[in-house]
């Protein structure tokens, strides 16, 4: 192996959680992964080590000008008791465009991947093993130099902590109601749509807050500039089924390139189904539903991996899609991608990796 990280065996392991109540990212387990960044040095001192709190200046860049990103991904447990992750390198390879933009040193990805697994091996136990349950991994870089200035940081850490999460939809899959926002926008061309950066979710906070006020799950974003197009819902990506035909707006600078939205979009062109990835209105998505010809509305990601909507207000007015049921597609992606994470499924794209 090109990188082996030394281990530090916490001597307090902690109780696991009930698999069977498990919630969202409340309780980690009893190792995590850092290495440190220092200009003169480069990337250096990867390590795996005990669970803990970390000690930061108060100065610390990333308290003041918010120089931090993250990532997301999960690892599961397969029925014959192997562990494997899901698309890990496009993780690895997303950390670097978003670094790229925020002005923080490029990670090798091979080392990236490498820190991922030897982490999870060691937390191996777990991964819990219940139906849609997963260990939930956590990568984040964020500047610690202690200087108020604004310019790019000389010293960073890279960590990476793990959560046992449950089935995000305890009662099996269910439609959400979305809340289309004329108000806030999350993103302009230029701006740091596309990049995972701690930054943007601060900024979704207040539409969320409106949302949930008004009786609704999540918060369907517009773009920024003309409040007009659809992008992204909440911290997923958004499709519409048109007329037979699947809508995505297109990756332009403005909506996050989801992993799982590449690959619903695998899945659909292996299936035949026609997808555009193109701009579209959030006028064109309510004539549509009026004329009838909308279908479903799904939001994509890792938490969820597919979310199915059943209605949408946008101004004034209400619809109902698909009469509030999960649509087959939607369910058809579900099923397939989590067939595949949990080693039920054929995996003939080889996205998953054993551990
Ligand atoms: C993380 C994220 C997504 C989904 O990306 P996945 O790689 O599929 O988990 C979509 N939109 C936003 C804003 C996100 O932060």
């Amino acid at each position: 192996m090109k990188y082996e990280f030394p281990v530090t065996r916490t001597h307090e392991p902690k109780e696991k959680p009930d698999p069977d109540t498990l919630g969202f990212g409340t309780v980690f387990t009893d190792h995590m992964f850092l290495m440190n960044y220092d200009s003169a040095a480069g990337w250096y001192d990867g390590r795996v080590v005990p669970y803990s709190s970390i000690s930061l200046d108060p100065a610390a860049a990333v308290f003041h000008y918010a120089q931090e990103m993250f990532e997301g991904l999960k690892a599961y447990r397969t029925k014959n008791g192997d562990i494997q992750l899901f698309r890990p390198d496009m993780n690895a390879k997303r950390t670097n465009v978003t670094n790229e933009r925020l002005c923080i040193p490029q990670i090798d990805e091979e080392l990236y991947v490498e820190a991922i697994k030897t982490l999870v091996n060691i937390d191996r136990d777990w991964v819990p093993d219940r139906k849609d349950t997963s260990l939930y991994i956590r990568p984040f870089i964020f500047a610690t130099e202690a200087f108020l200035g604004v310019r790019p940081a000389n010293q960073y850490l890279f960590a990476i902590i793990l959560s046992p999460v449950g089935a995000y939809y305890k009662g099996g899959l269910a439609p959400t109601k979305i809340f289309v926002e004329d108000e806030y926008t999350r993103s302009t061309k230029g701006g740091t749509g596309e990049a995972k950066v701690g930054g943007n979710y601060a900024a979704s906070l207040k539409s969320q807050e409106k949302a949930h006020a008004k009786g609704y799950t999540q918060v369907l974003w517009l773009d920024g500039a003309e409040r007009k197009y659809v992008e992204e819902i909440g911290t997923s990506n958004a499709f519409f089924v048109i007329d037979g035909e699947v809508l995505t707006a297109p990756l332009e600078g403005t909506i996050l390139p989801g992993i799982t939205r590449n690959s619903v979009l695998a899945l659909l062109k292996d299936w035949g189904v026609p997808v555009r990835e193109e701009r579209f209105t959030i006028d064109d998505v309510f004539r549509a539903q009026e004329a009838g010809k909308l279908s479903e509305v799904f939001a994509s990601g890792t938490a969820t991996v597919i979310s199915p909507v059943g209605g949408m207000l946008w101004k004034n007015k209400e619809i109902q899609i698909n009469g509030g049921e999960i649509g087959t597609l939607s369910r058809k992606l579900y099923d397939t991608i989590t067939g595949i994470q949990s080693g039920e499924a054929e995996d003939k794209f080889h996205w998953t990796v054993k551990i």
